[in-house]
């Protein structure tokens, strides 16, 4: 099969190929796994995380991608969620170990021992993958595969972020930065939460342009001010000046929820101008986003399905996986792209 594998980890430099289009053997499915035939894989700014090394594979090559739309293929002798031809999405769990807290909790994004699609194991890249069947999850009809794949991991999280704020009806919300999670997590709200305002603060005038057509009642750059405090704001950025803006804008008790696997290192220095009274006083609160659990994936594609969600998509070919992660280091992003690897 061909895949786009990642052989060494670095720096990615502005125009650099990182992953390399290979022949690989296609895996064979254990007894509780299934061959999947990969449709669509969604591309994510954890991808460049691994390549730059701030959450790295613990072994390479590997095949990244966790994103993952496809149908499957064969069967192992033990499962019985799937037959053949069933479509079936594939995030960032992998597995986890089922027995600890957080697994018997429902949080398995906190097991320790859970391996990350596309990191730990080869992910979505190809034209293959097996999955232990149990981290499968049906997709609804209504969403073509390109539109699907993003929703596992963008929308999953984003689905994860809004319920961290524990935002009611009626309460503001702000969204700093605006890629393919936001844009969901927009859409999102105005149904679960149709009489909370939403403020969108974005570096560039096409994604603040992009997030008033979609609602957001006010858009505006990174250290704007809005024309109100905000009671909860999620970030995407990998930044961290945008986290000392949100907690200026944050209302007393207001929470800020940070949705980034890892932040870039490039200007940490800000914190040091972290001001209590200004940033932290009056009892607000930040919390972090640890990925997704299998749970959010079910829940959120049910909601998806019901608003009907609509995630906007910018295609690449398998081949051209390097331009999609080139454009996005570079912030070229208007929804999300996604790999389109067969029909
Ligand atoms: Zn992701
Ligand atoms: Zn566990």
């Amino acid at each position: 099969m061909k895949a786009m594998i990642l052989p060494h980890l670095g720096p990615l430099h502005e125009g650099e190929s990182r992953l390399v289009l290979t022949e690989f053997p296609v895996p064979e499915p254990k007894e509780n796994e299934i061959l999947v035939r990969v449709s669509a894989c969604g591309v994510c700014h954890t991808e460049l995380d691994e390549i730059e090394g701030r959450t790295p594979p613990p072994a390479l090559p590997v095949i990244p991608g966790h994103q993952i739309i496809g149908r499957v293929e064969v069967v192992g002798a033990n499962v019985s969620l799937f037959q053949v031809n069933d479509r079936v999405g594939i995030g960032w769990i992998y597995s986890s170990c089922g027995k600890c807290h957080y697994c018997l909790s429902g949080n398995d994004n906190l097991c320790p021992h859970f391996l990350a699609t596309g990191r730990d194991v080869n992910g979505g890249y190809a034209e293959y993958i097996t999955v232990p069947a149990g981290s499968a999850h049906a997709v609804p009809e209504i969403f073509s595969d390109a539109e699907a794949a993003p929703l596992l991991c963008a929308g999953a999280i984003g689905y994860r972020s809004l319920r961290l704020t524990g935002l009611q009806n009626g309460q503001t919300l702000g969204l700093t930065g605006f890629g393919a999670s936001a844009h969901i997590v927009l859409q999102m709200a105005q149904h679960l939460f149709p009489d909370s305002p939403v403020f969108v603060f974005a570096r560039n005038e096409a994604e603040r342009k992009f997030a008033r057509e979609l609602g957001a009642v006010w858009a505006g750059d990174t250290e704007d001010q809005p024309p109100q405090k905000i009671d909860c704001i999620i970030d995407t950025t990998p930044a961290w000046k945008p986290i000392l803006s949100a907690l200026t804008n944050l209302r007393p008790a207001g929470r800020l929820v940070i949705n980034a696997i890892r932040k870039e290192e490039k200007d940490k220095q800000q914190l040091l101008k972290l001001d209590y009274p200004d940033h932290l006083w009056l009892e607000k609160e930040i919390k972090s986003v640890a990925n997704v659990s299998r749970t959010d994936i079910h829940e959120f594609l049910q909601l998806a399905a019901a608003i009907p969600l609509r995630a906007e998509t910018q295609q690449f070919r398998l081949d051209d996986a390097n331009s999609a992660l080139n454009e996005l280091k570079a912030r070229k992003i208007r929804g999300a792209k996604v790999l389109i690897i067969s029909n």
